[in-house]
């Protein structure tokens, strides 16, 4: 069964951690991510991002499948199938009606005003079928899924109105991180971020979490964020492990013995992760 994030992430908010929110890229992504948060007892956010979806073949296939590897493998940690960067309130439908249980709206390339009616459609929407919803205010900067963007600091008294307007579960606040590789150490508006968690009472969202020390992580938990975001740092690590294996040994084309070493890697990256958010051994 897959549950709204909105329960866990809250409870993290409480306890001071945070809750990954990991991406997939195939179908192994949700074998692996599951197999980490079963072991570590942790709670987890699956998602796909919105550009991602054909590529994996659709949002249905996507609800489905994820539902299915969760009943096989017999999973008892709490699951969420979130809509990561949703780009509008039709897909954000869609994924509901296809079996989601969350969804981000990213409307925050759009002028407050409509980034807030947006978000209100989704919310009402998502209300219903008791699926939790994610805004952004800012922009995250860097790249993600090919398209690449500049940091824009999100703006506290708009932050306060969307969360105030819509009754959202979680907000992005964009605040230095970006999607993708960092040059040198992310530079976060520590002190924007301290006000607008103080000001608002739902978790928020940190995306861009790849490559972020450790220290600037437990800042960012102690500041009122409850879930954290991770790509790059898994897709990296599979990268490396299956391209060292596939020139090591130039005759292999067994794909189990290529493969599945590198869904090993995404494991033992979501297993790290966990345990520097302070999710493990929360179930
Ligand atoms: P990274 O790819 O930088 O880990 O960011 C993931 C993310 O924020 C997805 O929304």
């Amino acid at each position: 069964m897959l549950v709204s994030m909105k329960d866990m992430i809250v409870e993290a908010k409480k306890n001071h951690y945070a809750v990954g929110q990991f991406n997939i890229n195939s179908f192994q992504w949700v074998t692996a991510i599951l197999q980490a948060a079963e072991k570590e007892r942790s709670p987890v956010i699956i998602a796909s991002t919105d550009r991602i979806v054909d590529y994996l073949g659709g949002l249905k296939l996507i609800a489905s499948t994820t539902r299915t590897i969760v009943e096989e493998m017999q999973i008892t940690v709490p699951v969420a199938l979130h809509l990561d960067h949703g780009f509008t309130v039709e897909q954000c439908k869609r994924a509901i009606d296809a079996g989601y249980s969350s969804v981000m709206i990213d409307g925050s390339k759009y002028p407050i005003e409509e980034n807030i009616k947006m978000t209100q459609e989704v919310v009402e929407y998502a209300r219903k079928f008791g699926v939790s919803v994610e805004a952004e205010i800012g922009s995250v900067g860097g790249t993600e899924d090919g398209v690449v963007g500049g940091i824009k600091y999100a703006d506290p008294s708009e932050c306060f109105r969307i969360v105030e307007e819509t009754k959202v579960d979680a907000l992005a606040a964009a605040l230095g991180s970006v999607h993708g590789e960092y040059k040198g150490e992310p530079k976060f508006a520590f002190d924007l971020m301290k006000e607008i968690s103080e000001g608002i009472d739902i978790p928020l969202a940190l995306h861009g979490g790849s490559g972020i020390p450790d220290h600037q992580i437990i800042q960012a938990i102690e500041y009122g964020h409850a879930k954290i975001n991770v790509n790059t740092e898994s897709n990296k690590t599979w990268a490396e492990t299956v391209r060292n294996i596939l020139t090591n040994d130039t005759k292999l084309f067994s794909p189990p013995d290529i493969l599945g070493p590198g869904m090993d890697a995404i494991t033992q990256v979501v297993q790290e992760k966990m345990r520097l958010f302070g999710s493990a051994n929360r179930v």
